[in-house]
């Protein structure tokens, strides 16, 4: 047997026709590509947290139920009383998990272009994925196309990341809320940008049975741990539970961010920085000749480069070692954009002044 009668016989043809989820070489970079804070904590700070991880007992298995940092979650993300948690190694296990337990041949449904993990998830497990496009100058929801696609399509699942990524902006909360009412299935508000915006759907979930929402501590400053969670009701939460793998968050994960958000000061400091600087950065962008950045609610700006020079700017950005993200070969709406994480002070200037020289 060669090597491809082999993959055709054990690899799923979905499978084999994906390509795998790439992240650029950052080394050497000013890295403002992947959303993450900049900030990192100071040094009495980490002495406190070695002492933790120094009595961590890793010869035994963790906590499967996670339950301190379960309350901690809850607590720290005013989580209803009545809502239940599940925990992930990152919410994009979640996103794993969630599509995992639909029944075979069922339907995903995301606005685009949203977060790539909802279609590059739903196409690994064989199922049914339908985007429904955005509105081209706002990146508004499309209202009444989704909701007629909701009634031809029947979505077992339909993903909203609010703010959006990669364009930044809040959906219409009424919008929002006439898809959950009208939605058959699950309905998950994924409230990754949450440290950056005051806007979430947590206080709606005593109203909505179908209502799930997703967070993750990735956004917030503890990228390195993987740990995401999605709340609702108990009665979903505990059928999505059977489905995890008992130990999915490691000993490791569950000490550090538990230790760290019980520094809730610390994070709240860095993350008004990196939103004052986000209104900072968008007013340089918007007074630049052929640039159109579009409002963010999240830490990262999404911008428009004048047509067809998107590639050319981003690798004359790269040859100044700043390193953002180039997303114009997606093509469709996102052609001739780009976009731009927001770090320090220091690495914003150094992004601003290297994009005026590639202008
Ligand atoms: C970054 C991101 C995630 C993934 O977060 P992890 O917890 O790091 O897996 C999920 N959803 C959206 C919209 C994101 O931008």
């Amino acid at each position: 047997m060669n090597e491809q009668e082999l993959i055709s016989t054990v690899i799923r043809p979905e499978i084999r026709a994906l390509t795998a989820y790439k992240v650029a070489d950052a080394c050497g970079y000013v890295k403002l590509d992947a959303m993450e804070n900049p900030y990192t904590w100071p040094e009495e700070i980490k002495a406190e947290w070695l002492k933790i991880v120094h009595d961590a007992e890793i010869n035994r298995y963790p906590d499967p139920e996670a339950k301190t940092l379960c309350r901690i979650l809850k607590d720290y993300n005013q989580i209803p009383a009545d809502s239940e948690i599940l925990l992930g190694n990152g919410s994009d296990e979640i996103i794993q998990l969630l599509l995992m337990a639909l029944p075979a041949n069922a339907t995903v449904m995301a606005p685009e272009p949203s977060f790539v993990m909802y279609k590059q998830v739903a196409q690994c497990l064989g199922l049914k994925y339908q985007g429904i496009p955005l509105q081209a100058d706002t990146f508004e929801l499309d209202i009444n196309l989704t909701l007629a696609a909701i009634k031809t399509q029947q979505p077992e699942i339909i993903f909203l990341a609010y703010p959006n990524n990669p364009t930044g902006n809040l959906f219409d909360s009424d919008a929002i809320e006439q898809i959950i009412q009208h939605a058959r299935g699950l309905v998950v508000i994924d409230e990754a940008y949450a440290p950056f915006t005051d806007c979430s759907f947590i206080q709606h979930l005593s109203k909505y049975k179908n209502l799930l929402v997703m967070r993750t501590v990735s956004k917030l400053g503890l990228a390195g741990l993987r740990l995401g969670f999605i709340t609702g009701g108990n009665f979903i939460i505990s059928q999505l539970n059977k489905a995890r793998l008992p130990y999915n968050i490691n000993i490791l994960t569950q000490c550090s961010v538990e230790f760290a958000l019980n520094h809730p000061q610390m994070f709240a400091t860095q993350t008004k920085t990196l939103r004052q600087e986000r209104a900072r950065m968008f007013l340089q962008l918007s007074t630049l000749k052929d640039i159109r950045p579009c409002p963010s609610a999240a830490n990262f700006i999404l911008f428009r480069t004048a047509k067809d020079m998107a590639t050319d700017i981003f690798n004359a950005l790269k040859k100044q070692g700043i390193l953002i993200k180039n997303l114009s070969p997606k093509k469709g709406l996102l052609s001739d954009c780009l976009r731009v994480t927001i770090g320090k002070p220091d690495e914003n200037g150094a992004f601003i002044k290297a994009l005026k020289n590639a202008l």
